[in-house]
């Protein structure tokens, strides 16, 4: 049924980038011959999904939306995509995404452009708005996507989706093609907080493979979806961030927002005013970590190891070869990055760039930190605006990037949140999605939240 759905639809919403039918086909007959052999599988065994196309697949290409890696099949599966294969769950195929990840529309893509679901004409979010789009026009139940800097959160919100982005730490990043390393993580994206959950318990966990995965239990966030539907929040005490609201936000947004305080007090929650100052700064020190992580990731793009080759035609040195594959496989976004980051790590700049900006980063983790002395969890818009207009940001990069306000602060502090759909904006009509933030390996916090919201 998905199949056909994709079929029917994503011609005009380009949500994937890749269909893998006959694939999913094989694994959804295998899911229903080991449940009727009675083995214990997956609650979601057999339920598809679309995979963001920047998890590696052994059968089906990896483009992370790039040229430069246009037609490269990997020669192994991530880890999450692992996961989702031994827990029965069909791949129905890749979705588009901005180049490496790196955008809030989904327009930096270098193949197609991705339509919102509730608009044609407007954005979906990004970087994952093909993983958005797909759920949201119900190609497919279950997503999975990453975020950098709120590339799961944003989308789900302008296409009133549920979207986490877990602790960073507690879902692999082995397979999952680096942005910026010390920020990346992937989560699972549904219609539904309870499906989100069911889906993050397969993919989280501890994975030798990437240094940076955290051997800790995972928490029930299967339990905690299922205790919110029954509506009390009394004991848990809200915090809403001062600073992630007011000028710049749209005024239906805001509305959306404060009625989600007053629901959210209703359930028997205590909501309380939290200052969290040093958030102001997290877009200046975002676009410095981020880009220099990039430059130093891109780096492996050399022409010699995957996909794109350009001028290698016994005319050009190694070297030109190099330089003419980049030129030619990276869109503009990516070599600014490249750029803003080779820039800020050269010598003479390092502690002025690089350096101040990881200082500024402890004092956003330490805000986290006080805050949730006070509160069990933070909540905020999780976007300024709904979505805005095809086309209408692709010009003014710092524009685009301020779509990312709310979003951000968690990336840089490794902490988890979700945005949970709330509602539509009196001012147009679209989605509007509330950010529920939790200290680090308190993701069960989200869905408890998210459950009773929603
Ligand atoms: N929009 C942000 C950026 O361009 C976040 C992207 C992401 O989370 N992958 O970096």
């Amino acid at each position: 049924a998905h199949l056909d759905r994709i079929a029917e639809i994503d011609g005009e919403l380009g949500a994937f980038l890749h269909v893998s039918g006959a694939e999913a086909l094989v694994a959804a007959k295998a899911a229903d011959d080991s449940i009727a052999a009675g083995e214990q599988l997956s609650p979601l065994a057999g339920v598809p999904i679309a995979l963001k196309d920047v998890f590696t697949t052994v059968d089906a290409p990896t483009t992370c939306g790039s040229r430069i890696l246009e037609g490269w099949v990997p020669p192994y599966d991530a880890a999450v995509t692992e996961r989702l294969r031994a827990a029965g769950i069909p791949i129905l195929g890749k979705t588009n995404m901005d180049e490496f990840a790196m955008g809030s529309s989904t327009e930096n893509s270098a193949y197609q452009v991705t339509r919102n679901p509730w608009d044609t004409n407007r954005i979906p979010g990004g970087s994952g708005g093909g993983s958005a789009a797909a759920l949201a026009s119900y190609q497919a139940p279950l997503a999975i996507g990453t975020d950098t800097g709120g590339s799961i959160r944003q989308p789900a919100a302008v296409t009133a989706t549920v979207g986490v982005k877990p602790t960073y730490g507690t879902v692999s990043r082995y397979g999952l093609v680096a942005c910026a390393s010390s920020l990346d993580q992937g989560g699972p994206c549904g219609r539904t907080v309870l499906d989100t959950a069911m889906l993050h318990t397969v993919i989280a966990g501890h994975d030798q493979r990437d240094s940076t995965s955290i051997d800790a239990p995972v928490p029930d966030v299967v339990g905690a979806a299922r205790f919110g539907a029954e509506q009390d929040l009394s004991g848990v005490k809200i915090g809403v961030v001062k600073e992630l609201q007011g000028e710049g936000y749209q005024s239906g947004v805001l509305d959306s927002f404060r009625a989600a305080l007053a629901v959210l007090t209703e359930r028997g929650a205590e909501v309380v005013e939290v200052s969290c100052p040093h958030f102001s700064y997290a877009l200046g020190a975002y676009y410095l970590i981020l880009p220099s992580e990039v430059s130093s990731n891109l780096a492996r793009f050399d022409a010699m190891r995957y996909g794109l080759r350009v001028g290698d035609d016994g005319t050009h040195s190694a070297e030109e070869v190099m330089a003419l594959t980049r030129d030619a496989g990276f869109g503009p976004e990516v070599k600014r990055r490249i750029m803003i980051g080779t820039y800020a790590l050269s010598s003479g700049y390092y502690d002025a760039y690089y350096g101040q900006a990881q200082k500024v980063r402890t004092l956003i983790a330490r805000d986290f930190a006080a805050a949730y002395e006070k509160v069990d969890v933070l909540v905020s818009p999780t976007t300024p605006t709904t979505a805005f207009a095809l086309g209408e940001k692709v010009d003014d990069p710092l524009a685009m990037y301020l779509f990312d306000l709310c979003t951000l602060p968690v990336n840089l502090a490794g902490v988890g949140a979700m945005s949970v759909p709330s509602g539509l904006s009196a001012d147009d009509g679209m989605p509007v999605g509330l950010q529920i933030m939790a200290p680090a390996l308190a993701d069960d916090r989200l869905y408890r939240v998210g459950a009773a919201y929603e």
